[in-house]
């Protein structure tokens, strides 16, 4: 049973294997021994309010599937919550295993509880946003976020349910002064960062997320959300990626991770962003030495800045090699990035990119049944029936479109070779 005398990773390292730590060793075909020592390590979150009851579960980290992450949410200029409604509903069912509300836009209390009502999955968010947007709402500047407000509005959204937040905690004093002092080809792009960046730079007050991360941690703890350390100096050129700034506020989170663990908080790390492919190894082994082996949650990365319109193309690319080498969680990057909000077709194809990132990333890491799920295809290949592999692919309703698109004068070959069909034996 899940109490709320303790948080599920205080109840993990009391050595107690409750329901939710039983049913994700179910999903993942492991031992429950093995989930419950992660949980209790800080290799491996659950994140799950105390305040939510979900039908599907699931947790990321070392030795498990690779998770894939889906962003929805309004903006200023685009404000319609069925919508955005309905964009959760078409993640969930194209493979999404989580969901975040990044909502910029109209009454966001309201937005958030509505995904939260209708989200079978976990929901995290930015509150950082919400502090801006209120902020911004009030007449201020952005660079008079109020530290009061910020952690009313972090409390408000654990009550309400949210099971993971992104919170800027590497970014302080420190770190930006290391960021003024390396230009950046395109600063900072991280929402959340700039907003704290124009705060300490505006104010030389320090980042209430960094300098309050006990407080922090306290409602963490109240509500069991899990901390999503968030990389407020990703890079957004490959020209930035590995650089000064990028590396010290990691440094930061890393620290961070222990302090949480020692509260019996779940935390995981973020990362970039955009990263040459040469580059990725490094950045991940270096998340992972540095994070103390917390789960990696990254975005991408893109891995050229040269193709919006294919961003989900570029990230998966990375995504995929990341995933190789230890990131346990994709966050998917739509057609639409850097280009405009998302649309529900967007959100479809961005979801199908980051689990082919995820699977090709799963069968390297040795995921049970991963590589075998391939095998199964194959054979449906080999055997050209159409029906099986329909059944058996990523993304079943584009199999049945385009199948049927150009059909063949003979049922079990496809138009590409025609009677010539090489997989034929004879
Ligand atoms: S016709 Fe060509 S492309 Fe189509 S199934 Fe046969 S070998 Fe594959």
């Amino acid at each position: 049973m899940e109490t709320k005398e303790m948080t599920l990773m205080q109840d993990a390292q009391n050595k107690h294997t409750n329901d939710l730590i039983k049913s994700v060793a179910q999903y993942e075909s492991l031992s429950e021994e093995f989930i419950r020592a992660g949980v209790a390590a800080g290799t491996i979150v659950i994140p799950k309010n105390f305040n939510r009851t979900l039908k599907k579960i699931i947790a990321v980290g070392t030795g498990l599937k690779t998770k894939v992450n889906a962003n929805i949410g309004t903006s200023p200029d685009h404000i319609d919550i069925a919508q955005e409604l309905a964009k959760l509903d078409i993640a969930v069912e194209s493979g999404a295993d989580a969901i975040m509300d990044l909502s910029t836009g109209g009454n966001l209390n309201q937005i958030r509880k509505e995904i939260l009502a209708a989200s079978h999955v976990q929901v995290g968010t930015v509150p950082i946003y919400e502090a801006a947007c209120k902020t911004v709402a009030k007449g201020k500047e952005i660079s008079q976020i109020d530290g009061d407000l910020l952690f009313d509005i972090i409390e408000e959204q654990a009550q309400q349910g949210v099971d993971f937040m992104t919170v800027h905690c590497g970014i302080n004093k420190a770190t930006v002064e290391i960021l003024n002092r390396h230009r950046r080809l395109t600063g900072v792009v991280s929402r959340g960062g700039s907003f704290l960046v124009k705060c300490i730079n505006a104010t030389g007050k320090e980042n209430p997320l960094f300098e309050r991360y006990d407080k922090l941690l306290q409602i963490a703890k109240k509500y069991d959300v899990t901390l999503s350390l968030g990389d407020g100096f990703r890079p957004c050129c490959i020209q930035d990626a590995s650089d000064y700034p990028q590396i010290a506020e990691l440094a930061v989170l890393g620290e961070l991770v222990l302090r949480a663990r020692k509260a019996g908080v779940q935390s995981m790390i973020e990362g970039p962003g955009h990263v040459p492919l040469n580059q990725i190894e490094a950045n991940v082994v270096l998340a992972k030495k540095l994070g103390h082996n917390a789960p990696l949650y990254f975005l991408g990365p893109l891995v050229t800045d040269i193709a919006p319109g294919y961003d989900h193309i570029t990230s998966s690319i990375g995504g995929a090699i990341a995933a190789s080498y230890g990131v346990d969680f994709i966050c998917y990057v739509t057609p639409a990035e850097h280009l405009r909000l998302p649309d529900l077709q967007d959100v479809r194809v961005g979801v199908i990119s980051a689990r082919i990132a995820a699977h090709a990333a799963d069968i390297v890491k040795g995921v049970s049944g991963a590589k075998e799920y391939d095998g199964q295809m194959s054979k449906w290949r080999k055997a050209r029936n159409w029906e099986k592999q329909k059944e058996f692919c990523i993304d079943p309703v584009k199999f049945a479109k385009e199948r049927t698109k150009l059909m063949a004068s003979q049922e079990d070959v496809c138009t590409m070779c025609g009677r010539f069909c090489s997989m034929r034996d004879e």
